[in-house]
Parts: C-alpha cells; structure tokens; sequence
C-alpha cells in the first residue's frame, strides 16, 4: 500500500470509528427517551454503505446487555449481523461497534481475521447464503 492509501484507509477507519460510536451514543439517548423500539430506529438511520446502494438495512441481534443509566435500564447491542438485501452485503457489529468498512478494506489483514472469527463465532446464527458465499466474502473461500 502507498502512502496516500494507507493514510486514505486509516482515516476511514477512524471515520468509520467515530460514526459507530455517534450511532451508540445517540442509540442510548434515544432510548433513555424512552425509545422502545430499538432494532426499528436503529435501522431508520443505517443505510448499506456500499456505493450506488444505500439501501435500508437489516439486523439480526445475537448478544445484548442492560446497564442501568441514572438508575434507568438501557439496551445495548453487543453483537449483531446488519445485512443488506438489494446488494446482499453483510456487516458485522462486533463488541458494539458497527463494522462498515469498504470491501477493500474488509478483504485482507486484521480486518478480515476479526470479522472471519465473527462468522466462525455465530455460524449457527447467520444465514448460510452468507456463510457460503456472502459478500465480500464468507467461510468457504478459506
Ligand atoms: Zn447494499
């Protein structure tokens, strides 16, 4: 990678970064506003990054937790697969942070040995047209 492509990727990994943890905190103000339901507004405000798609995601929750919040309890989404039914491109939420990375970005290095172990981690879980061959990639090119 050149120098100008490396500093274009690590600036969209921190963008990438900094949306993720906007989303969670306005997620948990949202809800301390008695939002009650989470999976429908948050799907309201993500949309398929993918040039050309921007088309409505859908998520599938796997591992939530509550933490109470001047003395309120508030849902927070640990780990969830978004994905994408006009492009079929999957995303993972990992640790609680939404993983929206270009294709490019996703297919080599740590990127693509973390989101390898999500599949792995909930293969029981995710669909296997995205198992198989999912895009921009699945299990099975391993
Ligand atoms: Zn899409």
């Amino acid at each position: 990678m050149n120098q100008r492509g490396y500093h274009q990727a690590l600036l969209d990994c921190v963008m990438v970064f900094v949306t993720a943890r906007i989303v969670f905190k306005s997620l948990r103000v949202a809800i301390e506003r008695r939002v009650t339901d989470l999976k429908t507004w948050l799907m309201d405000i993500l949309a398929c990054p993918a040039e050309n798609c921007r088309n409505k995601l859908e998520i599938d929750v796997y591992t939530q937790h509550e933490i109470k919040i001047d003395d309120e309890s508030v849902t927070e989404i640990d780990e969830a697969l978004l994905t994408c039914p006009k492009c079929d491109r999957w995303y993972p939420v990992i640790d609680g942070i939404v993983c929206m990375l270009p294709d490019t970005q996703r297919m080599e290095g740590k990127q693509r040995i973390e989101e390898t172990k999500f599949l792995r981690r909930w293969k029981d879980n995710i669909p296997s047209r995205i198992l198989e061959n999912g895009t921009p990639f699945g299990l099975s090119e391993e």
